[in-house]
């Protein structure tokens, strides 16, 4: 087992990362990919239990390795998702979403209600999601990792600038 930490917004070196796009995984079984699945998996886990579940999805990115991989455990899914490429969309769903990197703030989001995509899993077998709803989003999420994008991260800063802003102009901040 190897808990790894898991990179914050709000340490300027770990933003630096967070914000590098992920490249896809040419050899999903050597053991190198194998051991970042295996770390993934123990760190997902390990942060479920101090957050009493609060956890959906952790993308490699988050524990300073920029490859397309992540794993998403919700309901019945625990899933390795490597080198997903979304197929087709559909509707929209208003989300209100969290991320490990930036655990304290939630914002609104607006995604697709439902995703086609293709992946490989952890044993190298292409895969087809096609689930809506929860799982949807979280793989929207996930992804946007992989671009070196979150919006919950990039709303994380942007609040936390403004409390600073608001700090030095003296305005009394409500909490
Ligand atoms: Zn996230």
């Amino acid at each position: 087992m190897a808990v790894q930490r898991i990179l914050s917004y709000y340490d300027e070196e770990d933003r630096k990362i967070l914000k590098s796009k992920s490249e896809p995984v040419d050899d999903i079984l050597c053991e190198e990919t194998q051991q970042i699945i295996q770390d993934l998996k123990d760190t997902l886990l390990n942060e479920n239990e101090k957050t009493k579940g609060g956890i959906v999805g952790l993308s490699a990115v988050q524990i300073g390795v920029l490859k397309q991989i992540c794993v998403i455990k919700y309901d019945i899914y625990f899933l390795t998702i490597i080198n997903p490429v979304v197929t087709k969309t559909r509707g929209e769903l208003i989300y209100r979403e969290s991320c490990a990197s930036s655990p304290d703030t939630f914002i609104t989001t607006h995604r697709f209600q439902k995703v086609w995509a293709d992946y490989y899993d952890e044993n190298n077998k292409l895969k087809h999601a096609d689930q809506g709803g929860l799982f949807s989003v979280i793989l929207q999420h996930e992804m946007d990792h992989f671009e070196g994008k979150c919006l919950v991260g990039e709303e994380a800063i942007r609040r936390l600038e403004e409390k600073k802003e608001n700090n030095k102009n003296g305005i009394d901040q409500e909490n």
